[in-house]
């Protein structure tokens, strides 16, 4: 038997059962092929102001449990995943284009988050507090209520369950809505997940749908928490809907990391951090590194061997073989990344391998002699382009790195990570590895970005007790307190 029966899930949405949107379906296509995989439910605005009501309620009895019956029910939602893996990455490769190694991250990190996040609802949840008066006062971290959770479309697995778990395990239900292009991997893995762990009805729905279905998450009154991952343009526009609300937001956005390369480094060791987090799943990884900054010196040298890796990595349909990229997710993105290639060359950077495309399959690119004002060094790109600019001096270095809107990750190649420490104090990022390419997660580490890569909120790890609970102020004391009237 199979972990998803597609019949069943087919045109539904899952408010703690599967059934039927109000809002209709919507196709789910395989963008290698570009057959239709399935239907998804496609959640409207009453789709959406039910499922909040529902969770409210259902809220109630969910943070009442004893926490080891949540921790249970979050460790054997882990094992669902682990134990559906191959079957979960066989959907990966047919809904999102991912290869394989893509999408077992995916169902990694996703098994992942479940079990810190079982660790998590264990965890001490407060403080004692001294107090001038003769009492007992404290703080603890409670549950928010119903947590709105929003999700992309290119990692879907982990995007949804980082957040989902964790709230989930600190006693708040979620709505998740995920990108309508991969509401299987994005949303219906995660509903079947808790769905056969055990997980009450109505602690967890999920809902596929568009842009407007997000909006009215955002303005419902019964969810006091978004969780956002996606687009710094889509991310403004919900931090000022939720603003008005007075809501709180957890916003991870978009990013064009720099991946430092210095004179004193082991060049083949550069090339492969380069070429991994450029053309890793199509570059369509918010921490991908768009910018790759190199030393004068060693730059020819690593622009040759970045671009006879591009030129050598399969590009294909995951399902019909082994490759290294995958399909671009749809044509409007892959639009994107040509006219972003295209505008570059015309505009004086080299073109050292790829710009070129066959249907979604866009070959892994290399733009050499690009300057800062270059269309694909200075945008977040989102495809598999790996724009290379040199420079001479640190200080040169630091002002070129840090001359971004974005702050998300930094890779920094050196002999001597003492050095590359010192440089990371001068760019503003939420994420630095040093002798490490830009692209990494686990679940027990804080991920977020700065400026326009987020708000400065993070989930993960120790993190994710902060973003889905309230802090209160409690005191208790033997006697009613006595006052002068
Ligand atoms: P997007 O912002 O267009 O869509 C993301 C999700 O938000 C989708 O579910 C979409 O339906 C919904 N949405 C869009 N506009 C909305 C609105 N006004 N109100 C409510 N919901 C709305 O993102 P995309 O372009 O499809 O995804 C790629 C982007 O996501 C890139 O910029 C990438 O860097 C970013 N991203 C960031 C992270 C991170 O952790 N920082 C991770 C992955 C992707």
């Amino acid at each position: 038997m199979s972990f998803l029966n597609i019949d069943e899930l087919t045109g539904k949405i899952f408010t703690g059962q599967w059934t039927r949107a109000h809002g209709g379906d919507a196709p789910i296509v395989n963008p290698s092929s570009g057959a239709e995989v399935g239907r998804a439910g496609s959640s409207n605005g009453q789709d959406v102001a039910e499922a909040a009501a529902r969770a409210a309620e259902a809220q109630k009895g969910w943070a009442a449990l004893p926490f080891v019956e949540r921790a249970a029910i979050l460790h054997r939602a882990g094992r669902v995943i682990e134990d559906n893996g191959a079957e979960i990455i066989d959907w990966f490769k047919q809904e999102a284009g991912a290869a394989a190694g893509m999408a077992g991250f995916n169902v990694h990190v996703g098994g992942a988050e479940c079990f810190e996040a079982a660790a998590l609802a264990s965890q001490p949840y407060g403080e004692i507090l001294r107090s001038e008066k003769p009492r007992l006062s404290f703080s603890r971290q409670i549950p928010v209520g119903v947590v709105g959770v929003i999700s992309p479309f290119n990692a879907p697995l982990i995007l949804g369950i980082r957040s989902v778990a964790p709230a989930l395990a600190l006693g708040n239900a979620v709505i998740l809505k995920p990108d309508p292009r991969t509401a299987i991997c994005g949303g219906a893995v995660i509903a079947e997940a808790f769905r056969q762990a055990g997980l009450p009805e109505g602690v967890l729905q999920v809902l596929p749908g568009g842009v407007e279905a997000g909006q009215q998450l955002v303005a419902d009154p019964n969810v006091p928490v978004i969780a956002f991952t996606g687009s710094t343009a889509a991310g403004r526009k919900i931090a000022e809907a939720a603003s008005t609300h007075l809501k709180r937001t957890h916003l991870e956005l978009g990013g064009n990391s720099p991946l430092i390369v210095l004179d004193d480094v082991d060049i083949d060791a550069a090339a492969e951090n380069g070429a991994w987090s450029a053309f890793l799943h199509q570059g369509q990884i918010c921490m991908i590194a768009g910018r790759h900054i190199v030393h004068e010196s060693v730059a020819d040298e690593y622009v040759a061997k970045l671009s006879q890796k591009a030129k050598g990595l399969p590009v294909g349909d995951p399902l019909q073989r082994e490759v290294a990229l995958g399909p671009i997710i749809d044509a409007a993105q892959r639009d994107k990344i040509h006219g972003l290639v295209t505008s570059s060359v015309s505009g004086g950077a080299t073109l050292a391998a790829g710009g070129t495309y066959d249907d979604l399959f866009y070959r892994p690119t290399v733009l050499d002699h690009v300057t800062q004002e270059t269309p694909a060094y200075n945008t977040e790109v989102f495809g598999p382009v790996a724009s290379v600019i040199r420079f001479s001096s640190v200080d040169e270095l630091a002002a070129i790195a840090a001359n971004s809107e974005y702050g998300l990750s930094l890779g920094i190649l050196t002999r001597n990570p003492m050095r590359g420490l010192e440089i990371a104090d001068r760019i503003p990022s939420g994420i630095v590895h040093i002798n490490d390419q830009t692209v990494d997660d686990e679940a027990v580490a804080p991920f977020g970005g700065v400026a326009a890569s987020g708000n400065g909120s993070r989930v993960g790890g120790r993190a994710n007790l902060e973003a889905f609970t309230e802090t209160q102020w409690v005191t208790m004391q033997a006697e009613p307190a006595r006052y002068p009237f």
